[in-house]
């Protein structure tokens, strides 16, 4: 009796973290398994941190590479679909030997086994989708948006990871939203990393918290304890914990965040009436009481017909940490089906 096995690769900024599953799904490993990424010292180390990741979750399982029928590599974009990064760079890619670099290539090359690429988000996606539709995934559609560094997501379709022409479907983050409905009176219009002003990833995200909200909100706290903090980006990653503890300015902000997230998923309702949305990342991996509040203010503010209101979800992306190791080995998975 042969059992088909993937493997799936979560290839982050600093570790790599590494899945097996079979035919049906079915995750071999439980916990986390993570290895030191190696990406900021170029793309030669960070492939081979890549092929260490792969021999060592298989040792774990005790199999060896000639029972592994195919990779999933998933990694923070932009790459193309076919996994070459940006050859303008890219924020967890900063060495310069990864622009333009060919990915899923040189890490099929090194494994000799076929590898699917997927980024993040949509990894993140697939692996929502299924945990939450089950036997049902093939038949359902859903939105994701995961906040992080920026604002990823992906959209499923049939249980599949829509790509687009170009593999940049799914890019939520970068969706204009209506900022005349969550900005403040006289607040600047936010900006993003990607050049635009007003979308969704320049308020839901942490870099839209340094850049756009937290600059402003402190101008109308001026005595608040973050005021201190130094530099900016320490504040902003600290901001979470003011927020759990029912800080006014820090629920401001994440209000405004919960408030893009609506817009977003309100935009993704017209184009496209899913089954279930789902939203992921640090802000809903918080303290109980704090993550509730969050969800329940993003769905106030996704804006639904009545129709989509009475059969869609909006829920969490489950097990954020291993989502994109897993999705990407659904991924391989769902290639190896054609
Ligand atoms: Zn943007």
């Amino acid at each position: 009796l042969s059992v088909v096995l993937v493997v799936g690769l979560d290839n982050g900024a600093t570790v790599n973290n590494a899945t097996v599953a079979d035919s049906s799904g079915r995750f071999l490993v439980e916990e986390m398994v993570e290895s030191p990424s190696r990406v900021q010292e170029g793309s030669g180390a960070g492939v081979e941190a890549i092929v260490s990741s792969f021999e060592d979750v298989i040792a774990r399982i005790g199999v060896k590479s000639e029972q592994i029928a195919a990779v999933g590599l998933g990694s923070p974009g932009p790459a193309s679909a076919a996994g070459v990064l940006s050859s303008k760079g890219a924020t967890n890619f900063g060495h310069p030997s990864w622009r333009g670099f060919d990915l899923r290539g040189a890490v099929e090359e090194r494994l000799g086994l076929p590898v699917t690429y997927i980024n993040d988000g949509n990894a993140a996606a697939l692996y929502a989708h299924q945990v939450f539709f089950g036997d049902e995934a093939p038949q359902r559609s859903s939105v994701s948006v995961v906040v992080g560094t920026g604002l990823g997501g992906g959209v499923i379709e049939w249980g599949r990871v829509v790509k687009g022409a170009t593999g940049t479907a799914g890019e939520l983050g970068h969706v204009h939203v209506p900022t005349e409905d969550i900005l403040a009176s006289g607040q600047p219009l936010p900006r993003c990393n990607c050049g635009f002003r007003g979308d969704a990833e320049s308020l839901a995200s942490l870099s839209g918290i340094e850049n756009n909200l937290l600059p402003y909100w402190l101008s109308r706290f001026p005595n608040h304890e973050l005021a201190a903090v130094s530099p900016l980006s320490r504040a902003a990653r600290m901001l979470r914990s003011y927020a759990e503890m029912g800080d006014e300015m820090a629920l401001r902000i994440f209000e405004q965040q919960a408030a893009a997230l609506g817009a977003v998923l309100t935009i993704a309702s017209n184009v496209l009436d899913p089954d279930a949305y789902f939203v992921g990342g640090g802000v809903v991996q918080a303290g109980e009481s704090f993550r509730d509040w969050f969800l329940r203010r993003v769905r106030a503010h996704t804006r639904l017909r009545a129709e989509a209101a009475e059969v869609a979800k909006i829920e969490i992306v489950p097990d954020l940490d291993m989502a994109g190791a897993r999705g990407a080995a659904l991924a391989a998975l769902e290639e190896l089906r054609g």
